[in-house]
């Protein structure tokens, strides 16, 4: 993820953290200090806040060794200020095997918050832990308060997690389990609606009944998870056992490095291509986007006759393959906003390009066909 700083690796992943972080611990010296708070306060809350996303870490630990078990590598975890992300290398499709991925990150949080939770009956008053007395006991800055705010903090989050709607951990357990006697794809179906159910009685809680914009946020939050789950296992549904090569546009306009502005512009209004493969040396440059052609115009189009459209051209894409399995390239696509790659043969010559569009309505068309049988 952009924007992160390495602090070190965990069971050789890589750990990061955003620096939108940096952002949460200055707010709380910032705020600390501007309410009067003394320094002491200030790093209490910063040790406590470090804690829990030493929890959260350890929480994405749980999942990326269960996933290790089966032979999927983690390529890195990133904590952002509203948690951690595992970035797995993919998801298991085996229902047994994403159920114990999923329930290893929450299990986490149950061994922390049973160690914390018998730290504090071995050395602690417990009576000071009573309902009556916590918000008396919590108001003072000590180790026992520091311990059972942690210890509430997991809670929470195997809490949170327990709520059966993707994106947390609890709606990948429901497919899962609703995976074992159905296909994945319609197991999504059932799970994602599941959780948007709860994501609009989260928001009609947070509106009407609690009145708290957090719950609203988690609703719209989880609602877009679980839209955004469906759709992804419904298009890779679709896509499975279709290759590049089924996708393939074999016509196409070739611009080259040496064009220019001009010359560009007018196989842009002549034909229906939006984007260009350009060469450059006999070999592939890059691309040249209507985007950045537009934007160069307005730049240079009074010399558009002489200004060649080399600088413009995105290069250091990457080149597809017949053979490529769609499933993959599809997301891929999406993700780093290509609209268009070129197809290289085995002897490195351009079989052919890969529209983002034409995918898009590959796609569609794949879709009514099945829904039509
Ligand atoms: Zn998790």
């Amino acid at each position: 993820m952009g924007g992160s700083l390495n602090i070190g690796k965990l069971a050789g992943i890589k750990v990061y953290v955003h620096w939108t972080f940096l952002i949460l611990i200055a707010y709380i010296v910032f705020s600390g200090f501007s309410s009067g708070q003394q320094t002491i306060g200030i790093v209490y809350n910063i040790l406590l806040v470090l804690s829990v996303f030493a929890c959260v870490v350890l929480h994405e630990l749980g999942h990326a060794l269960a996933a290790r078990r089966y032979g999927i590598g983690t390529r890195d975890i990133t904590l952002l200020p509203i948690g951690g992300v595992a970035s797995l290398e993919n998801i298991p499709e085996n229902p047994k095997q994403e159920l114990v991925v999923a329930i290893a990150g929450p299990l986490v949080n149950v061994a922390i918050a049973a160690v914390l939770f018998g730290v504090i009956t071995l050395f602690f008053d417990i009576a000071l832990f009573a309902p009556e007395n916590i918000e008396e006991t919590l108001a003072h800055l000590n180790l026992h308060t520091f311990v059972t705010n942690l210890l509430m903090v997991n809670v929470m989050l195997v809490a949170f997690n327990a709520i059966p709607a993707f994106p947390m951990d609890g709606g990948r357990v429901l497919r899962a389990l609703l995976a074992l006697s159905m296909d994945r794809t319609k197991a999504t179906r059932i799970a994602a609606s599941i959780g948007q159910f709860i994501a609009i009685l989260f928001v009609f809680a947070g509106l009407f009944y609690v009145k708290n914009p957090f719950l609203i946020f988690i609703g719209v939050f989880v609602y877009l998870g679980a839209m955004a789950e469906a759709n992804a296992v419904a298009t890779g549904a679709v896509l499975s056992g279709f290759t590049v090569r089924d996708a393939l546009r074999t016509r196409y306009t070739l611009l080259d490095a040496t064009n220019t502005l001009k010359e560009a512009v007018s196989e842009l209004i002549a034909g229906a291509d939006q984007d260009f493969i350009v060469t450059e040396n006999g070999s592939i440059a890059g691309v040249l986007r209507r985007k950045e052609l537009i934007k160069a115009l307005a730049e240079h189009g009074q010399h558009a006759e002489t200004t060649l459209i080399a600088p413009f051209i995105e290069r250091n894409l990457p080149y597809l393959q017949p053979d490529d399995d769609i499933k993959e390239v599809y997301p891929m696509m999406q993700q780093n906003g290509f609209t268009l790659l070129p197809v290289l043969d085995q002897d490195g010559k351009l079989a052919g390009v890969l529209d983002l569009e034409n995918l898009t309505e590959f796609v569609m068309i794949r879709s009514a066909i099945i829904e039509n049988k």
